[in-house]
């Protein structure tokens, strides 16, 4: 079961240019002949694991005559009755238009799903367009860029859940729409009024190590059942790329990147089939847990992987695995804590826990460093607050003066979550020391305590 969704926005915001990329053929082929009025065009997309029906509301972008507005607002009212959800696009280099307004208002008025969408994200340029973006009250926009393809994995993440909304009610639906037919009874308005499902939307993990670390052990471990092929010889063959499970009553989707690996005869193959793999999860996940084996932690992989998860901007929990068999506990935990400092100063706060995949032991402090991590990973400071916290950073430590010129802090504002963004508006932002910049991120994940996630901080020049 798939669902249908609609990309709706003003012309010129880049909606043909997203349809193609998730339909993947150059179908959308514009149009030279102007005035040619393409209509509703629907395409099969694929992102990632999700395959559904996207319909395209470009079209009207030739049509320059008065009712112009009024056949826009049709179409898209149309689009919005057709799909499951819808896709708000607006241009982020454009900011917020009162063409963009209308739409949003529509969007409001029919109740919509809609994800929201700045296209044309790529550079600074966009920065500013994003920012407003919210002040459309229609959730956190995803920055997107449909020309150079980036975004997607933060669309796929606003969607995934959205699926699984509509999975849940066409199972839900099927039987009733019969016993009614059956009992002809007058309620029949009552069956177009589809239950909400109560699910709430499963947090997406990715569990990512070495082949060996224990993956799969681990999720078996959750899933309390034998549902995963495990053993000491790698590379036994599984074909979903993610579970959907409750842990300890929480719902998750858990990537497995042990199961994707295909039997490989060549132990070189092997490894780099688990990196692309882990990549890719780590590219769908909210929270990314780095499993590692203690016999043998904080290998080359493991480094490499973890660091990719904090540039990706993930939530990262390191979890130590086969602790079962560790003799020196408290001295190897010792050992483990500095070399992790050492090794990933990038990932300052993030959680390690020990586990024991094959035990069961520690997974409980796994699940709650995982909910932590992610509500972090969410947080979002008042900007009231933050400007208090910045005036005070700058007492303490007046930020340089280049050539005789300080560096004037005035504003601050959290631009995103998912992970936490901030914007300082600052007097020649290419100037700014990484040091001085070092000591505000850190100052940020103490004194707002956000531990273990990446923090962005981008400067930019007020004129
Ligand atoms: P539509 O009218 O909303 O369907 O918009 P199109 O997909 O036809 O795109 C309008 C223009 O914006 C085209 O010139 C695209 O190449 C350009 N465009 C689309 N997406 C992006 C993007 O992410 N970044 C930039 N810079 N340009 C884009
Ligand atoms: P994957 O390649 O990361 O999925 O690793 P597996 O889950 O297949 O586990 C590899 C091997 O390590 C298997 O022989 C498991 O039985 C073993 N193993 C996994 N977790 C633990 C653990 O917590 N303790 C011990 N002693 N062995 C484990």
């Amino acid at each position: 079961m798939s669902f249908t969704l609609a990309i709706v926005g003003r012309p010129n915001v880049g909606k043909s240019t997203l349809f193609n990329r998730l339909v993947g053929k150059k179908l959308a082929l514009v149009d030279d002949q102007p005035g040619v009025t393409r209509d509703l065009r629907e395409g099969e997309a694929r992102l990632a694991d999700l395959r559904f029906t996207v319909i395209d509301t470009a079209g009207l972008e030739d049509a320059t005559d008065d009712s112009l507005q009024g056949r826009m607002r049709r179409l898209t009212e149309r689009a919005v009755e057709m799909a499951d959800i819808c896709l708000f696009m607006i241009d982020a280099r454009a900011g917020v238009t009162p063409l963009d307004e209308m739409f949003a208002d529509i969007l409001r008025k029919k109740s919509a799903n809609v994800v929201l969408a700045a296209n044309k994200g790529e550079g600074a340029a966009a920065d500013a367009g994003v920012i407003e973006a919210y002040n459309l009250g229609l959730g956190e926009p995803i920055r997107l860029s449909a020309e150079h393809g980036e975004g997607l994995n933060d669309l796929y993440v606003q969607l995934m859940p959205l699926a699984d909304q509509f999975e849940a009610q066409a199972v839900q639906d099927t039987p009733e729409t019969d016993v009614d037919l059956d009992e002809g009874d007058d309620d029949d308005e009552e069956n177009y009024t589809v239950p909400v499902p109560t699910t709430a939307k499963p947090l997406q993990v990715a569990v990512v190590g070495r082949p060996n670390a224990g993956k799969s052990t681990l999720i078996n471990q959750i899933l309390g059942e034998e549902r995963l092929l495990t053993g000491p010889e790698a590379g036994i063959t599984r074909d979903a790329i993610s579970l959907r499970m409750e842990w300890d009553g929480v719902p998750m989707r858990i990537f497995d990147t042990a199961g994707m690996r295909k039997k490989a005869k060549v132990q070189e193959k092997l490894e780099k089939l688990s990196v692309s793999d882990g990549l890719r999860a780590v590219k769908f996940a909210e929270v990314v847990v780095v499993l590692l084996d203690a016999d043998i932690p904080f290998e080359q992989q493991d480094l490499r992987i973890a660091d990719l998860a904090e540039r990706e901007g993930r939530a990262v929990v390191v979890a130590v695995n086969k602790w079962d068999i560790e003799e020196n506990k408290q001295e190897k935990l010792r050992d483990l804590k500095e070399a992790f400092t050492r090794l990933l100063p990038q990932l300052r706060g993030a959680p390690l826990i020990t586990v024991s995949a094959k035990t069961g032991r520690g997974l409980d402090r796994l699940q709650q460093a995982i909910m932590r991590a992610h509500d972090v990973w969410n947080r979002r400071v008042p900007t009231a607050a933050l400007n208090r916290w910045l005036v005070g950073m700058l007492e303490q430590h007046p930020p340089p003066a280049p050539q005789g010129k300080r560096i004037k802090l005035r504003y601050m504002t959290q631009a995103k979550t998912r992970p936490p963004g901030f914007v300082v508006m600052c007097s020649h932002p290419d100037k700014m020391p990484e040091s001085y910049k070092r000591y505000l991120v850190n100052g940020l994940r103490q004194d707002f305590d956000m531990p273990g996630t990446p923090i962005r901080l981008t400067l930019r020049s007020q004129n």
